[in-house]
């Protein structure tokens, strides 16, 4: 049986909380989800922690909702890009090199697999703002192609192995979702997975291929993935802790 989840930890989506007692007088409770995440309560005096307690509680789905929208603000805002940034791909944090090109030159985007740097030619005296939307332009346009092919390549193989027919790879660009697998068979799978190291990539592809025979996630669907990908629990985690970062993504 696939293990189910606990229900949500209220202590945990609650905290930190700040509890203020209102000088004036006034009757109700107050609740403020800060920019921090914080909780703020706002209660008069004689409210007694129980009975906050109590209405913290009944308000915990509210909570967790805007504590949400308050850490997803916060860490989808790339950090600028610049000559000695880390991009992460495919396991590894490549070091950015900026250039200018030459005149008429397009950019360009250069691997050195053996140092792990990224080359990045841009046209030379752009604006900083312009250049920063230039440098994740390129880099996405490059991430995005270095994804296809080994995407590709690693749904064949796992295919193959498998014995499972996918009619399509489809990259999409949800913020969401890694991947998905529909009624005709067609995998679709987040490009930003680049980032993550091969062995994630390929449970993430074992998984959306495991879709084929078992539209669901019940036992067999985890049996079936769990014969290709022994250690599943360790990738897949590590695969979430990519959700948060903002690398190849938008600005803004
Ligand atoms: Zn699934």
């Amino acid at each position: 049986m696939p293990r189910l989840l606990p229900p949500p930890c209220r202590a945990a989506i609650l905290a930190p909380m700040l509890l203020i007692r209102s000088p004036k007088r006034r009757r109700t409770v107050a609740l403020e989800v800060q920019s921090d995440g914080t909780l703020k309560v706002t209660a008069p005096m004689r409210t007694s922690l129980a009975w906050i307690n109590a209405f913290i509680t009944e308000k915990a789905g509210w909570i967790a909702r805007r504590q949400k929208a308050v850490r997803e603000r916060t860490t989808r805002k790339p950090a600028p890009l610049a000559e000695g940034s880390l991009v992460p791909f495919m396991g590894h944090d490549l070091t950015l090199h900026l250039a200018s090109t030459d005149q008429n030159e397009p950019p360009s985007c250069w691997h050195d697999k053996e140092k792990n740097e990224l080359h990045l030619k841009l046209h030379p005296a752009l604006p900083p703002q312009a250049l920063q939307a230039e440098i994740r332009t390129e880099l996405a346009l490059w991430a995005k192609k270095q994804a296809r092919a080994h995407l590709q390549e690693r749904l064949a193989f796992w295919a193959e192995r498998m014995e499972l027919a996918p009619t399509r790879l489809i990259l999409t660009d949800p913020r969401k979702r890694w991947g998905s697998c529909n009624a005709k068979n067609e995998i679709r799978i987040n490009w930003r997975v680049i980032m993550a190291a091969p062995e994630v990539i390929d449970y993430l592809l074992v998984h959306e291929l495991a879709h084929i025979p078992h539209k669901n996630h019940g036992r067999a669907f985890w049996a079936l993935v769990r014969q290709y990908i022994p250690d599943l629990a360790a990738r897949r985690s590590t695969l979430h802790r990519f959700e948060k970062s903002a690398f190849f993504d938008r600005e803004g």
